[in-house]
């Protein structure tokens, strides 16, 4: 179980800016995570939505819990599995 605070640390070591929820299906727009100066953002930054709205404030409880469910799911790919752990360089 990774914690918030390992992907705070991994964000700084590795000036990760972004991390990929999902893209938008109209415009294939990567929709996901902004990590700006220890704050994280969420950002719908396509606009082709109606809820298209300014990029809003989240956790690092709310990253861990995702990569954590990701690693955790036994329906989750193991090759996308593979991949976050690569994304993080953990
Ligand atoms: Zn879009």
């Amino acid at each position: 179980m990774k914690t918030p605070e390992d992907f705070k640390q991994q964000v700084k070591l590795h000036n990760i800016t972004f991390w990929k929820h999902h893209e938008c299906g109209i415009c294939n727009t990567p929709i996901g995570y902004v990590f700006d100066n220890d704050q994280v953002y969420f950002s719908s930054a396509c606009g082709c939505t109606s809820i298209s709205s300014p990029d809003q404030l989240r956790s690092w409880e709310e990253i861990a819990d995702r990569y954590n469910s990701i690693q955790e799911n036994s329906k989750v790919n193991e090759n996308l599995k593979l991949e976050e752990k690569e994304f993080w360089k953990f």
